[in-house]
Order: C-alpha cells, then sequence, then structure tokens
C-alpha cells in the first residue's frame, strides 16, 4: 500500500476570469522509503501538486490517500494527526527571522505542548543531526543559505514526520551548498525511513538522489517511472 496515493486529482483557482485549471486527473502512488522527484518547468503544476498532498490546497476533484486514509473523509482530530506526519521545507526556508536556530526548531514543539526544557532538549538533538549544534544561538540573519535550510530541516523533522514535502528546497542555493543539502536528504531517508518528495525544476537534483519521478507538464503528468527507466533511453 502507498504511503500517498493522488487518484484523479485536479485543481483548478479561481481567476478574474474565471477558473484556471494547475492540476487535471493526477494519479500517483509514493511508497515508504521513496525518494521521489517531481520536475516540470515553471508554472506547471508542482507546487499545487505537492500543496495538496498535505492539504494545504483543498483538491477540486478526487482523492489523496495518506497511509491509506482519504484525507477528505477523516475527522478533525484524524485529519490533524495525518497532517502533523507530513512536513515541508521551502525555497526560501520560512524562518522566524527574531528567532534564533534552536527557538526554531523549539517552535512546533512548544505548539504541539511539549515542556520548554524538554523541547530545548530535542532541538539540540536535532541540530546535530543536521550539523548545526554550533550555531543553535544565531538567527537566521546570520547564517548562510545553506544553514537556513538545515535548521527547516530540522524543524521539520521535530514533529517526527513520515513524509518530507520539499517545494524547491535546493533552488535558492548554489550548487556545492545544493549538493550538500541534497546528501542531508538522503541521509535523512536512509537513517530514519522518512519518504522525501522532492519538487525540482532542475533535471540534476533528481539525477543525484531520487529513486522515482514524475515529469508534470500543463498540469498534467506525462511521465511517470524510476529514475532510470524515465531518463535512460535506449
Ligand atoms: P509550479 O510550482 O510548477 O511553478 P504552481 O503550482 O505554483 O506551479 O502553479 C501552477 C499554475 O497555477 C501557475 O500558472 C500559477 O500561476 C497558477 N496558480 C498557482 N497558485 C494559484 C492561485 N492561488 N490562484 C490562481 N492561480 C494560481
Ligand atoms: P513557487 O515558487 O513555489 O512556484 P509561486 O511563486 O508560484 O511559488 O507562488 C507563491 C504563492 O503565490 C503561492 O502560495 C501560490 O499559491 C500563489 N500564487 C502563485 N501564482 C498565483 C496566481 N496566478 N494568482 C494568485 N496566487 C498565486
Amino acid at each position: 500500500q502507498p504511503i500517498i496515493s493522488l487518484q484523479n486529482l485536479s485543481k483548478t483557482y479561481s481567476v478574474d476570469q474565471g477558473t484556471f485549471t494547475a492540476l487535471k486527473d493526477v494519479n500517483l502512488d509514493i511508497y515508504k522509503g521513496d525518494i521521489y522527484g517531481i520536475i516540470g518547468m515553471s508554472g506547471a503544476g508542482k507546487s499545487t501538486l505537492v500543496r495538496c498532498i498535505n492539504y494545504l490546497e483543498e483538491p477540486t476533484k478526487g482523492k489523496v490517500y495518506f497511509d491509506g486514509k482519504d484525507l477528505g473523509t477523516l475527522s478533525a482530530v484524524e485529519f490533524r494527526k495525518a497532517r502533523q506526519s507530513m512536513s515541508m521545507i521551502f525555497q526560501q526556508f520560512n524562518l522566524l527571522m527574531q528567532r534564533t536556530a534552536e527557538d526554531n526548531v523549539c517552535f512546533p514543539l512548544e505548539i504541539a505542548g511539549m515542556k520548554k526544557k524538554e523541547a530545548r532538549e530535542k532541538a539540540k538533538e536535532l541540530l546535530a543531526v543536521v550539523g548545526l549544534s554550533d550555531k543553535a544561538k544565531s538567527y537566521p540573519s546570520q547564517l548562510s543559505g545553506g544553514q537556513k535550510q538545515r535548521v527547516a530541516i530540522a524543524r521539520a523533522l521535530a514533529t517526527n514526520p513520515k513524509v518530507l514535502l520539499c517545494d524547491e528546497a535546493t533552488s535558492a542555493l548554489d550548487p556545492s551548498t545544493t549538493q550538500s543539502i541534497l546528501a542531508l536528504l538522503k541521509e535523512i531517508n536512509q537513517k530514519f525511513g522518512i519518504t522525501i518528495v522532492i519538487i525540482t525544476h532542475e533535471m540534476k537534483v533528481v539525477e543525484e538522489i531520487c529513486s522515482h519521478v514524475a515529469i508534470i507538464a500543463d498540469s498534467q503528468i506525462v511521465e511517470v517511472g524510476t529514475v532510470e527507466e524515465v531518463f535512460t533511453h535506449p
């Protein structure tokens, strides 16, 4: 059973003149442990797709199954639990600028009701996982892009997610920093068994770490398979 299954998923946005179809009849199965790349040009619908997976956007049609459960029909409690099992990181990191690295990681833990001291311990552990122990007291403005993304990854791991959704997570980074962030994501996938979904417009990101890939163009998935199947041509 896939951990994420999208079935006949469509998403239309209301725009001035009517509606715009950003996703059309998308079907996709992602299995536990996959590093799944979703690649396509700007405007293809990648962000919309990944935001439908955790219901940041509600699909207009079709279903999203997480761990076999239809997200659209869960009780409020179950829905919240499913959503907490999916963390997200972004191109622009989305850190709280007035908080230190450590406090940024503590934030979701405190929201979840963890005691301050306990949250602090866990944040320290997570900053060690991402190789940033020495920057715990630094503010985002004092960190490089790669370091900021490491903080965001630590924050994403705080809630013990099953899935990490990455929306152009390396697009603001230079090539060597991109390499090191991809290596960290691979390590997290292997060490913790976290399924990773990577949205990107860069072929090299997919080739570097993905096990599977879907190509999206004009709101539709046009090709899907293992990276070998999709990128190896006779
Ligand atoms: P990608 O991530 O591949 O660049 P997006 O999913 O961000 O693509 O966007 C796909 C299309 O949907 C784009 O044409 C974009 O302008 C449009 N779109 C995205 N979000 C909205 C929105 N909230 N309202 C209207 N149109 C949107
Ligand atoms: P990304 O870099 O992930 O592709 P975008 O810059 O396309 O993101 O979009 C940033 C935000 O603006 C998103 O929340 C998206 O829903 C919204 N957005 C994108 N395109 C449009 C649009 N044409 N109309 C309204 N909102 C949009």
